[in-house]
């Protein structure tokens, strides 16, 4: 199971090069979409993250069990 959390991290330095930290706007894409109550692909695996009501984790994907938090 792999947990993932929405904060900013330090990344490896090939992350900057594409304008942006491409990881942390993918996390935020995810993050947004079950925020609003919206299924998101899942970024580990790209199945189908569901939003979680109420307390964290804020998104659980029903197939590799990543966790948004
Ligand atoms: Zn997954």
């Amino acid at each position: 199971m792999t947990t993932l959390v929405a904060e900013r991290r330090e990344r490896p330095l090939e992350t900057e090069r594409s304008g942006g930290p491409t990881l942390e706007r993918l996390i935020s894409g995810v993050w947004h979409d079950v925020s609003h109550r919206a299924t998101a692909a899942c970024p580990v695996c790209a199945g189908a993250m569901a939003p979680a009501p109420g307390a964290p984790p804020h998104g659980a994907c029903s197939a590799c069990g990543s966790q948004l938090w």
